[in-house]
């Protein structure tokens, strides 16, 4: 049996952030929904005899808003997997939550769905920026939603926040860190703003009075430094988490390990193989409802007939994954896995070990918090192509 996480998005939001680039749409009724559940619904079915050999010891069901459901809905999807797909005992099991979307009902579903894992999505702690970012829901609220997934039993929280914001400073920041870490969740995700073009905030980047890089450098050192000091362990660039509360299913991406995903511009790792499916979700029902099921687009590099990456790109994809990690490379693995040393193939990594961005301890290299944060400095200068 293969270990092999699973994927499910829900594309609908009750309003589009101003810096969002997921596929989601707003003001979806619950016919749309109900319609788009159905199609879920029939493709794991239909599509679960493909994965007879994997126990899937992951599921992550993200979004847009997925706890935008209604419970009924959530038990028909959650069902389907039950019933078609083998789930390991304990899999980890997540969801991805907006604050103004949680309630008593629903949570209480999920917890008796098998949902052991909630993630909500705060972004910061102040109401100017949550104002400014568009996001529906005020700090009582997140913090309500909070307080009732405790009480629910959910045992494993994660809270997501974003740094680099317009007009913010660093005491600001340092609130949205103070709130979140009196709440004690098990892990957070921090992003830093990233100004896509195609949202709100790309249309009027011009206008938007972004944080100095210094300023920003400054703020990522505060995340790191501040998390340290309350105990949450930095395991990947954006991410923290108490010890053993890792997120097990984002850890496959990074690792390399196989996943599934199902619905509209879902991706999936499939026996060395990278697709996904196009973000319409009227051509993902439609496909479905026809029985001529949603057309795999193939990643650049990956065909339909082969895992036909060159040696070189295996090896940039690779680096590219691991560094992600604290733990980063070991270097005897990566000598066996490719028959290459990695620093003849990386030749510059020696170079970011003297200047501080990254290390090597107990045979492995990897970056350090300074090194995240030029990460993709870093990345240009060490692979390939
Ligand atoms: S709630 Fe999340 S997915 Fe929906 S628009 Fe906002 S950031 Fe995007």
């Amino acid at each position: 049996m293969i270990k092999t996480g699973l994927y499910i998005h829900i594309p609908f939001c009750r309003k589009k952030c101003n810096y969002c680039d997921f596929y989601s749409l707003p003001c979806a009724t619950n016919e749309n929904m109900k319609e788009y559940i159905d199609a879920l619904c029939t493709q794991i079915e239909a599509e679960a005899k493909d994965y007879k050999n994997r126990i899937f010891d992951t599921v992550f069901i993200g979004g847009g808003t997925p706890t935008l459901l209604e419970a009924d809905e959530f038990i028909r999807l959650t069902s389907a997997i039950k019933t078609n797909l083998n789930l390991t005992q304990g899999a980890e099991f997540t969801i991805e939550s907006n604050p103004d979307t949680i309630t008593k009902e629903r949570l209480l579903a999920y917890k008796a769905s098998g949902v052991n894992r909630l993630s909500i999505g705060l972004q910061s702690a102040n109401e100017n920026e949550l104002l400014l970012l568009g996001r529906i829901h005020t700090l009582d609220k997140f913090k309500q939603g909070f307080l009732l997934a405790r009480e629910c039993g959910f045992d494993n929280i994660n809270i997501d926040i974003m740094y680099g914001l317009p007009e913010q400073e660093l005491e600001d920041f340092i609130k949205t860190l103070d709130t979140v870490s009196k709440l004690s969740p098990e892990h957070i995700s921090a992003y830093c703003l990233k100004i896509e073009e195609n949202t709100p905030f790309g249309k009027i980047k011009n206008s938007l009075r972004l944080p100095s890089d210094e300023d920003e450098s400054l703020m990522y050192e505060t995340l790191y430094s501040y998390l340290d000091k309350k105990g949450y362990l930095q395991y990947e660039i954006s991410n923290f988490s108490k010890q053993g509360y890792r997120c097990q299913h984002n850890m496959k991406y990074w690792l390399s390990m196989e996943y599934v995903g199902i619905g509209a511009s879902a991706h999936s790792f499939v026996d060395g193989k990278r697709y996904y499916y196009s973000s319409d979700i009227n051509e993902y029902i439609s496909s479905v409802k026809n029985g001529t099921m949603p057309k795999r687009i193939y990643e650049e590099g990956y065909s339909n007939n082969s895992h036909s990456l060159n040696q070189n790109s295996k090896i940039d994809e690779y680096i590219m994954l691991k560094l992600r990690l604290s733990d980063g490379i070991e270097l005897n693995e990566f000598k066996n896995r490719f028959n290459i040393d990695f620093y003849d193939y990386a030749k510059e990594a020696r170079e970011f070990l003297s200047t501080g961005h990254a290390v090597e301890q107990g045979g492995s290299y990897s970056l350090t918090p300074k090194g995240f944060f030029v990460s993709n400095y870093i990345l240009l200068k060490l692979l390939k192509l």
